[in-house]
């Protein structure tokens, strides 16, 4: 029988993105699979807290081996801006189109618009936690593009490519994305134990 890990998301987009890197070695659920409706909150000041919050929320409330995960866009000429605060960067919570819009407004004119999206997971198993980071890096450009994936993924371009991660679609994204990264290195570990 396969394992269990729970995902503490109930972000539908994150969830397929892990599924599909992650294949058939584990079944993975969202909070939604156990029963939690709730919206974990985040309020660390590090991906890392954020992560580490998410997942023993569901450890200590459900019981269940899980990770969590926390991601931030960090902007070279914002100094690493909005970084952990991305989800409310435009003045909402999770307001993507605010989000992106104010991004734009404080690059208006930049002329330099490196960027890097960064996931750190956090994984609690058998009562320990552990760590797993993801990083790829790009560049913002000056208008939304693309209609598929979330979040700033119609501004942000990946090194390498000419389109955005929303031009792009899940296949790309897949492969070289910071959420695809660090679950790689979550699925790397969770073979070798
Ligand atoms: P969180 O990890 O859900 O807290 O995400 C923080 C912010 O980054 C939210 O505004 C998300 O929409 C955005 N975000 C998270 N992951 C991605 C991604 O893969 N692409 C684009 N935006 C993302």
């Amino acid at each position: 029988m396969r394992r269990k890990l729970v995902f503490a998301t109930n972000n539908s987009h994150k969830l397929e993105e892990v599924k599909a890197v992650v294949g058939s070695s584990f079944d993975i659920l969202s909070l939604k699979d156990i029963g939690c409706h709730e919206d974990i909150e985040e309020p660390g000041e590090t991906l890392q807290e954020n992560a580490l919050i998410k997942a023993r929320y569901v450890k200590d409330k459900y019981g269940y081996d899980c990770f969590g995960d926390d991601t931030g866009l960090e902007v070279e000429a914002l100094n690493g801006a909005p970084g952990v605060y991305s989800a409310r960067y435009g003045g909402g919570d999770h307001d993507s189109k605010a989000n992106m819009k104010k991004l734009l407004k404080e690059l208006d004119g930049a002329t330099n618009r490196k960027a890097q999206f960064k996931t750190v997971i956090a994984l609690i198993l058998d009562g320990k936690e552990y760590l797993f980071e993801g990083k790829v890096k790009g560049s913002i450009i000056t208008e939304e593009r693309g209609d598929a994936g979330f979040g700033y993924d119609p501004v942000f371009q990946p090194d390498g490519y000419d389109q955005t991660f929303a031009q792009l679609g899940s296949g790309v994204k897949n492969s070289v994305s910071h959420r695809a990264l660090a679950t790689k290195a979550l699925c790397e570990f969770l073979k070798n134990i």
